[in-house]
């Protein structure tokens, strides 16, 4: 009886625990064992997926697992449809537009979908240098990122904007400017880089 009492006040301890994402060991998930590099989604021109006018890429798969995630169907590795480059030449044919102010990588996790993503930020540096700028979301945070495998650390070093960190329900703030969770920051990638240390990004106007 004593046994049962105690099952049943375990339980209840789990019910009442917030729940919470998963947390990876260095390089223990592996875009290269993970990724079957499709798309959730492509959105071009849009106005909330960071600073100005962006066109947005959403990458299908993420292993994070974070209660409340604002797109659940993209964890799925297979969810969606394949990239191809008729797609990446449709991307950097929309961000050739003269009001567009860049790229957007989401998801899903793009540092877990690093074959697509470093296809395509290779090519928009390579067609429009540092123009068009790069934001990506990512469910690692910084810190993470600096143990993690050689291509998350290439992908890094592409881009412009980070916006790092979990999705916390339990620190969920819909007042935030373009983050779900006041745990996750908006970091500047370069001058952090160069810092070695994460640099919060501060809008220019
Ligand atoms: S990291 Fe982002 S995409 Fe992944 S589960 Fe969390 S909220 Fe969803």
């Amino acid at each position: 009886m004593i046994e049962v009492k105690m099952k049943c006040k375990d339980l209840q301890a789990r019910a009442k625990a917030p729940r919470l994402p998963r947390n990876p060991e260095p390089k223990e998930w592996l875009a290269s064992n993970l990724s079957q590099q499709k798309i959730a989604d492509y959105k071009p021109f849009n106005f909330v997926d960071g600073e100005g006018v962006r066109c947005s890429l959403y990458v299908s798969g993420c292993k994070f697992s974070c209660p409340g995630c604002y797109n659940k169907v993209a964890q799925n590795f297979n969810y969606g449809y394949d990239y191809t480059k008729a797609l990446e030449d449709q991307i950097i044919a929309d961000l050739g537009q003269s009001y567009v102010q860049g790229l957007t990588l989401l998801g899903g996790e793009p540092f877990l979908n690093t074959q697509v993503c470093l296809q395509l930020v290779k090519r928009v540096r390579a067609e429009y240098g540092h123009q068009k700028d790069i934001w990506s979301w990512s469910g690692y945070t910084w810190e993470e990122l600096q143990k993690e495998s050689a291509d998350k650390l290439e992908l890094l070093s592409y881009l412009d904007v980070l916006v790092d960190g979990r999705f916390l329900e339990a620190q969920k703030d819909l007042t935030l400017q373009f983050r779900g969770s006041a745990n996750q920051r908006i970091i500047a990638v370069p001058a952090s880089l160069k810092a070695r240390q994460p640099i919060l990004w501060q809008a220019e106007f």
